[in-house]
């Protein structure tokens, strides 16, 4: 199969929106697995920030001008932190930790060939190393980190967590990262055909 051939098959899946630049390896691997996730993040699908480029953001008189690597969800109740967060597939937790001026507390997971991530947490649950299900409580919505108020950042990278999964390219945005937001879509629109 050629890489316009895998292509179109995913197209015609609607699994994804086209992909900037797309590698042969990106697409054999969203062709391979059939990319999809069994779960919502949130009980509450709200998107207060895309995927992508955006304007500079302020919180507390710092400004950053990045690449946004990822989907905002805004809690259920806006400002209100507490939502239960979930994983979106089955997998094993890697990564527990905090980065005061960006992710705040921030958790990975990594699935079959792809990762996700969980950012601006206010409690994470301890799994390191362990495996979780897709809809298992992995934290709770916080503001914490980079953050004016309460929401999740929900972002996904293809490949495994130990191969770069943080390279940066020069405008900020993760070399292996995709955009998460025709996956959302495809469960809601699955799940809506379920329950009728
Ligand atoms: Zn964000």
């Amino acid at each position: 199969m050629t890489e316009y051939e895998i292509k179109e098959v995913i197209r015609k899946a609607k699994l994804l929106e086209p992909l900037d630049k797309p590698t042969a390896e990106k697409l054999e691997l969203w062709n391979k697995h059939k990319l999809r996730f069994k779960h919502l993040p949130l009980d509450t699908i709200r998107i207060t920030s895309p995927y992508g480029k955006r304007p500079p953001v302020t919180v507390n008189g710092v400004t950053k001008d990045k690449f946004h690597n990822g989907i905002d969800f805004g809690a259920k109740i806006p400002g209100k932190v507490g939502d239960p967060i979930y994983s979106v597939d089955d997998g094993i937790m890697r990564y527990v930790g905090f980065n005061a001026d960006g992710y705040g507390k921030y958790t990975v997971i990594e699935h079959n060939g792809y990762c996700t991530f969980y950012a601006h947490l206010g409690i994470q649950e301890l799994l390191i190393n362990k495996s979780v299900k897709a809809g298992d409580l992995i934290g709770i919505m916080g503001s914490t980190g980079f953050s004016e108020k309460a929401h999740l950042h929900f972002g996904m990278c293809i490949g495994s967590y130990k191969k770069g999964f943080w390279e940066n390219d020069a405008t900020g945005k993760q070399v292996n990262g995709i955009d998460p937001t025709p996956l959302i879509k495809e469960l809601i629109e699955r799940q809506g055909k379920t329950h009728g």
